[in-house]
């Protein structure tokens, strides 16, 4: 139905979390599909999709990727802008108990070096070759934080601004090449491969909690009354990069379970 046989779909940060969720989707559906991470050995096959080592922060590293991607396949339908980090800290340490947790250059660098510069990358040598072949989707992957903000990840959500605001420009501009641009903007999910332990206990100590105490009662907070599965945003995906999303294009789209209001 969704008509992906023979399509070549790039999904960055596929080696883990959301990324592997899309990636297993789209093999479902009849993609061809190319894992582009940190994490992976060139020529690895991961379950059926083909896997480039690849560093999104790097200009080179993402064009020999892009290069790696066509001899392989010959073509690229879609790019899965999904590669992420998150480092949870406060803009001010007011209690002053752990100044790491402080928001520094350092880490607002690295945050914006791989969630915006790492986008950007991606997505202009994939729109070079979209605009070449009169088609194409590039599909950013943001957050819910990016439109409401969040208590100890500022700087992520700006990342995730970033993100909403390349989408909707992106989308004006690449609009008459037929060329769609959206993204997805995830809420509260089942865990992943960013919620490593020390990912816990920073965002624990930016929110005045322990650790364990991090997990809230999702009925109160989101109205379906759990978190999103990480089938669910593959779903989406698979859907947002197919023919059948043909009239989507510039808008975030939440997946929140009801939670967003934006
Ligand atoms: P994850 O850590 O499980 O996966 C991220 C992947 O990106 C990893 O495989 C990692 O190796 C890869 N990666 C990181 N830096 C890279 C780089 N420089 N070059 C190439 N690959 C790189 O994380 P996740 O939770 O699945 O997050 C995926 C995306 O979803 C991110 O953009 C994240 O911001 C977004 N998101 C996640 C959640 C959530 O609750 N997990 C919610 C909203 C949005």
């Amino acid at each position: 139905w969704l008509g992906l046989d023979g399509k070549t779909v790039i999904v960055t940060g596929g080696a883990s979390g959301i990324g592997k969720h899309v990636v297993e989707t789209l093999l479902a559906a009849g993609a061809d599909v190319a894992v582009v991470d940190l994490n992976v050995e060139t020529g690895d096959d991961l379950e059926g999709a083909y896997c480039v080592k690849c560093n999104v922060t790097d200009p080179d590293s993402v064009n020999e990727m892009m290069s790696a991607v066509k001899e392989k396949f010959g073509h690229v339908d879609a790019l899965v802008n999904n590669a992420g980090i998150n480092l949870p800290r406060l803009l001010v340490d007011v209690k002053g108990e752990r100044p790491e947790y402080e928001l520094d250059v350092k880490t607002l660098d690295k945050m914006f070096a791989v969630n915006v510069k790492g986008l950007f990358l991606c997505a202009q040598a994939a729109a070079r070759e979209f605009v070449k072949q009169g088609h194409g989707v590039i599909l950013n992957m943001s957050s819910e934080s990016g439109k409401e903000g969040s208590q100890g990840q500022s700087a992520y959500s700006a990342t995730k601004g970033a993100c909403d605001s390349f989408t909707r420009s992106w989308a004006k501009e690449l609009g008459k090449y037929n060329v769609r641009v959206v993204a997805v903007a995830p809420g509260i999910m089942e865990a992943t491969g960013l919620r490593t332990p020390a990912y816990n206990e920073a965002l624990a100590y930016t929110r005045g909690v322990k650790p364990e105490e991090l997990s809230t009662d999702y009925s109160k907070v989101i109205p379906l009354g759990r978190d999103g599965k990480l089938d669910e945003v593959g779903n989406l995906c698979a859907f947002l990069v197919s023919d059948r999303a043909s009239y989507i294009t510039g808008t975030t789209i939440n997946i929140s379970g009801g939670k967003s209001r934006g």
